[in-house]
């Protein structure tokens, strides 16, 4: 079976979120289970310059905007055969994919995307690439939820086309004036096309388009179809619920492994826990923290912004220094955020570390040097860095919600005792549920011996991207008109 993976990030060539890591993780999944897998990816500088064997297919001389642009064909590091969109004008820019310097995205998006989204109809049709086509397009995100819409649009046989949500707070809107600039017919503006309250929907028309739609959780497929959680969306999700798929993402153990992650100072598995600590003390050390073996050093690596609840995390810090408790931040986004952790860290500064920005290899070593990694996110569609810190044995303090409550089980009495609590879960999103938290956190830490079970099962969880990997495969199946069914 040949599907094209259509997706505007792919690490470690572009990336802004989790999406980036599951495009760089799961189509390698894939290939092994036998499907002929290849990527779409705009042709960024990171990506014209990290993809090897770069060689053209085709000129695309009739994307929206009347722009043209080459279709390349190469191999991404991970080994996955990529196609690249080479469109200069569109793509050849400095910095973060979808802002300018000053932070504002870019005027153009909805011509830098829509192209995007034409080129991967176009190639996934056939004919743009002699040798290749797909049984199944599969779009992730706004930035490719146009594809669907221009496959269902236009004439003759088509692909298979799956729409998948990463996060259904980003839609792509965009004004209604752009509908011919996007070569959409005139009567695709309808609440049965591509229009949303007033405006051109990328994410709408994708979901409203493709053939099957999933996201990245059970759970999170659940909440998008209510009102509080659907953004607008859930009226149209709902009544496609039966074509709504979640299926949890994978982590990818090539990069993420305690035991060969060159990131870190002190590799280490669920035998050799007691290594662990070093990379705690070099952690410590960076940031100039208080060393203290008997309370938890807390991380957190993350967007800065509300609907990861890092509002509430700045508003538990003074009882978290109150406890004796360490932490250490890393991430970037909303100014006020950045603020308050930065307050924090030069109020408490034998307590609490701050780095803003954007450092991969940090991440890391705050994986690896933490005993709890925080997620207190208002929403989160699956999640990920819960999922590292299962895997580096750093217990996961999480709010009950998406993925993060299909992922992680609170360390109740109950959960202790038959031995399946892998972290700390809470329910409500204010400051006293989250400070009650990372008091039992810091509680249970005191007693090690149980600690150290607790690590030793969080690590044993099978999160590697095989099982989901396999779940896709059924998608990509049911997506498929029997007749079109590839063995
Ligand atoms: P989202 O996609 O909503 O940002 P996820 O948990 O799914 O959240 O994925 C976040 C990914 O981005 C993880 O790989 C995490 O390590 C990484 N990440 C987030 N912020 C930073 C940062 N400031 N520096 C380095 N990596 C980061």
């Amino acid at each position: 079976m040949r599907i094209l993976y259509v997706t505007p990030e792919v690490y470690p060539l572009v990336k802004t979120g989790g999406l980036a890591d599951v495009a760089g993780s799961l189509p390698k999944a894939l290939r092994v289970l036998g499907y002929d897998v290849r990527l779409l990816v705009p042709g960024y500088p990171g990506v014209i310059s990290g993809v090897a064997d770069l060689r053209p297919v085709a000129e695309v001389a009739d994307l929206p905007g009347a722009v043209s642009g080459r279709l390349l064909f190469g191999s991404s590091p991970g080994g996955v055969p990529t196609y690249v969109l080479d469109a200069p004008a569109l793509f050849d820019r400095p910095g973060n994919p979808y802002l300018d310097r000053n932070g504002r995205d870019w005027p153009d998006n909805h011509l830098r995307f829509g192209a995007f989204c034409w080129a991967a109809a176009a190639l996934g049709r056939g004919g743009l690439d002699p040798a290749w086509s797909a049984d199944v397009v599969h779009c992730q995100d706004w930035q490719s939820g146009l594809a669907p819409a221009y496959l269902a649009l236009g004439d003759g046989p088509r692909p298979a086309t799956v729409m998948t949500i990463h996060n259904i707070a980003y839609q792509g809107l965009f004004p209604a004036s752009t509908l011919s600039e996007l070569k959409l017919p005139p009567e695709s503006f309808s609440m049965y096309g591509v229009e949303y309250y007033g405006h051109v929907g990328f994410l709408k028309a994708g979901l409203y388009y493709a053939d099957r739609i999933s996201t990245v959780s059970p759970t999170y497929a659940r909440e998008i179809q209510t009102p509080a959680e659907g953004r607008g969306l859930h009226g149209l999700l709902a009544g496609r619920a039966a074509d709504v798929w979640g299926i949890i993402n994978g982590v990818d153990t090539t990069v993420w492994d305690p035991a060969n992650d060159a990131a870190i100072v002190a590799r280490y598995d669920a035998a050799s826990l007691e290594r662990k600590a070093l990379n705690t003390q070099a952690l410590e050390n960076e940031f100039g923290l208080r060393h203290d073996a008997h309370v938890p050093l807390f991380g957190c690596v993350t967007r800065l912004t509300p609907d990861k609840g890092l509002d509430l995390l700045a508003g538990a810090v003074p009882r978290l220094v109150e406890l004796g408790a360490r932490l250490v931040l890393l991430g970037s986004g909303a100014s006020d955020l950045e603020l308050a952790f930065r307050e924090a860290a030069a109020a408490f500064p034998e307590s609490v570390g701050v780095r803003i920005g954007y450092d991969e290899g940090l991440a890391h070593r705050i994986q690896a040097g933490a005993d709890v990694i925080l997620v207190p996110s208002r929403s989160e569609p699956c999640g990920l860095t819960q999922l590292y810190g299962l895997r580096y044995g750093t217990l996961p303090l999480v709010q009950r919600v998406g993925g993060l409550a299909d992922t992680v089980v609170d360390a109740t009495e109950p959960n202790l005792a038959d031995g399946t609590a892998t972290g700390f879960v809470f329910a409500e999103a204010t400051v006293p549920a989250l400070v009650h938290a990372l008091e039992r956190a810091a509680a249970l830490f005191t007693d090690q011996a149980r600690w150290r079970k607790l690590q030793q099962y969080a690590m044993s969880r099978d999160f590697s991207w095989t099982a989901s990997a396999k779940r896709y495969g059924e998608l990509y199946r049911s997506a498929i008109p029997a007749s079109r069914m590839v063995a």
